[in-house]
């Protein structure tokens, strides 16, 4: 009775399992299988915990300053907060109006999008895809809306869009906001950051949760023109002015700086994403080409639950849809090289 109509009436994104019953072959929520940066580690270790007692650094300028140097693009074209996906949550509030021609994303994407633009009332567009999985960019340039939010790679799907194909569809529509969802992105390596310094339109989400191993920590980070960035600054000094942590800051700074680590982890994560995709085919399944660290596979007569079910009776954690397309795949984080023939061999056993 104490809640409001809002809190009663709304649908919120379910986060994946984070189960404590027993330990699972986890690959449900694509988290990094690799441990962060030794030097991540290392600055956790050094953190003095009498730093706690102040405040962080509002606008966590030294973090900024790391990230701007690792993606050459200056601290002032840079926003920081607490998960990408409170930088994508205040992206609603700064880009688009309730009364406007709203967010423009494709039918099945990251499923958050959709709860944020309820959250924050605002109205999307939602373009069915081209053959299931490909962005219909004809349709997309062609509706009436404000804006774009293109999670890429994709999400479940994992299929990715070249850089190139991103900037003919981000210079067609120059009086539009461009926000590229890159959270799986290195582990493609066609980031639309470098496209930033040409397009005032373009903003690129990025996150440590993912290729830096940092999914406990809780930083996602945003590139674009300085107007974009002061945007997200009066989102965030109206809603939290400390989202970054001091020891986040630390940790995130220390990983970033640390470009050997992670461009050895990713291609780990890379090499075994090939071998389980090609495992996976060999079962039947079908399994579009990924450009992020998960594979999207269906097989006939088995639905992505029921495969969920099975592998969990078995001790392996995917995830699964109960959506229209979705229902008929699930989706498998790639895990070490060990993890993955267990999932493997646990695939067999149900299949047989
Ligand atoms: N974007 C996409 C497409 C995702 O799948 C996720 C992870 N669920 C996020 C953003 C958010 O990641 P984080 O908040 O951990 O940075």
């Amino acid at each position: 009775m104490f809640l409001s109509e809002r809190a009663r009436a709304i649908a919120p994104y379910t986060a994946g399992e984070q189960p404590s019953d027993k330990r699972y072959v986890k690959l449900n929520t694509n988290e990094n299988p690799y441990p962060p940066s030794p030097l991540a580690a290392e600055a956790l270790k050094k953190f003095d915990a009498d730093r706690l007692r102040l405040y962080p650094r509002p606008d966590a300028d030294g973090l900024r300053a790391a990230i701007a140097k690792a993606e050459g693009v200056s601290p002032e074209n840079v926003f920081c907060g607490n998960g990408s996906d409170e930088v994508l949550a205040l992206c609603f509030p700064a880009f688009f109006d309730t009364d406007g021609k709203g967010a423009c994303f494709a039918e099945y994407t990251y499923s958050f999008y959709d709860v944020f633009a309820r959250f924050f009332s605002v109205p999307c567009v939602k373009i069915p895809m081209k053959e299931e999985f490909y962005l219909d960019f004809d349709r997309m340039g062609a509706c009436s809306c404000d804006g774009y939010l293109i999670a890429n790679p994709n999400a479940p799907t994992g299929v990715g869009v070249p850089r190139g194909e991103m900037e003919r569809f981000i210079s067609s529509v120059p009086d539009r906001i461009v926000i590229a969802d890159e959270a799986y992105m290195d582990f493609f390596g066609e980031s639309c950051v470098p496209l930033t310094a040409c397009y005032r339109n373009l903003l690129v989400v990025k996150t440590f949760s993912k290729s830096y191993s940092l999914a406990g920590i809780r930083c996602g980070y945003a590139v674009g023109d300085a107007a974009l960035i002061d945007g997200l600054f009066r989102m965030k000094d109206c809603f939290n002015s400390y989202p970054v942590d001091a020891v986040c800051q630390e940790v995130c700074g220390a990983a970033i700086a640390d470009a050997k680590y992670h461009a050895e982890t990713v291609s780990r994560v890379v090499a075994e994403r090939g071998r389980l995709r090609e495992a996976l085919l060999a079962l039947g399944f079908t399994v579009p080409e990924s450009r992020a660290n998960f594979l999207f596979a269906g097989r006939s007569r088995l639905s992505g639950a029921e495969i969920y079910r099975q592998l969990k009776d078995r001790g392996v954690l995917v995830r699964y849809w109960e959506k229209p397309f979705l229902r008929d795949f699930c989706r498998i984080t790639v895990g070490t090289r060990e993890q993955n023939d267990v999932l493997i061999a646990k695939l067999k056993e149900i299949l047989a």
